[in-house]
């Protein structure tokens, strides 16, 4: 494998947004310590829904952590932050070299569809993408328990291939895993973002001052009825794969747009 740094053994930033002590961020640093040397930064509290936030407006406090796994030993920092100020940091501050890849999840919940664009663990790795390095998201299709580690083999050979094949800058990879045991995985395919939204609601509630307060709940819609979206991919229980970039850009509008004469 080539690495940055011309050596075997590949560096690889892992980070979340579920928290550093998630049990998904283990799972993820368990399946790659055997590939790569893994450097963990992660939130200390859970940041999901944190989309691409920065802490701009106070000090951003991070402590060295160190802990053993079944696997060995992960060293890494724990960030009092977004998941973006943990990719943003790790590069600049904590990591020896430019990693070879940034790695992010895996995912309590799927972050497929419309959740993608709220989703802290899909913007730890398009900071990565925006920064020049191959990055892959990775989310589990279950919004409570669920088995992190029956996907090990996948990861390991979506990281595995992407080191070797780096993604064209700004690219990166947005992958969800079903929730069924290792032998129930029907492979790995690559679709497209479902078109999607959340119909919302909120609880309007009264805290102890008599005043109130409201809790977003909702109800996802599914808007698409495309057999090659992420949804239906996950739904029949194969690793959905879907190539995502930061442009925003509605490109086929441009030209519309300039007729428009404004
Ligand atoms: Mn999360």
């Amino acid at each position: 494998m080539s690495t940055t740094n011309g050596t075997d053994r590949p560096l690889i930033l892992v980070s979340n947004d579920d928290g550093i002590e998630a049990p998904g961020i283990l799972a993820l640093t368990n399946a790659l310590m055997p590939i790569g040397d893994c450097f963990v930064v992660a939130p200390s509290e859970e940041q999901s829904g944190a989309s691409h936030a920065i802490t701009i407006r106070h000090p951003v406090r991070a402590k060295s952590v160190s802990y053993q796994t079944e696997v060995g030993q992960i060293k890494g920092v724990s960030v009092k932050g977004t998941p973006v100020d943990c990719v943003k940091l790790a590069i600049d501050q904590f990591l020896p070299r430019k990693p070879d890849i940034v790695v992010s999840g895996i995912n309590q919940g799927p972050n497929a569809a419309i959740n993608t664009i709220y989703s802290g663990t899909v913007s730890a790795a398009l900071e990565g993408a925006i920064l020049g390095i191959s990055a892959v998201a990775f989310s589990l299709n279950a919004w409570n328990g669920g088995d992190f580690d029956a996907s090990q083999e996948y990861i390991r050979r979506i990281v595995k291939t992407v080191i070797a094949n780096p993604l064209p800058p700004g690219v990166l990879l947005n992958v969800n895993i079903p929730d069924v045991s290792a032998e129930h995985i029907k492979g790995i395919k690559v679709t497209r973002q479902a078109e999607s939204r959340w119909q919302e609601s909120f609880e309007e509630r009264i805290d102890p001052a008599n005043r109130p307060y409201y809790w977003i709940t909702g109800e996802f819609v599914n808007l698409d009825e495309g057999a090659d979206t992420d949804l239906v991919a996950l739904a029949e229980g194969w690793i959905s794969m879907t190539p995502l970039r930061p442009d925003l850009t509605a490109h086929d509008m441009m030209q519309s747009l300039k007729d428009l004469s404004f």
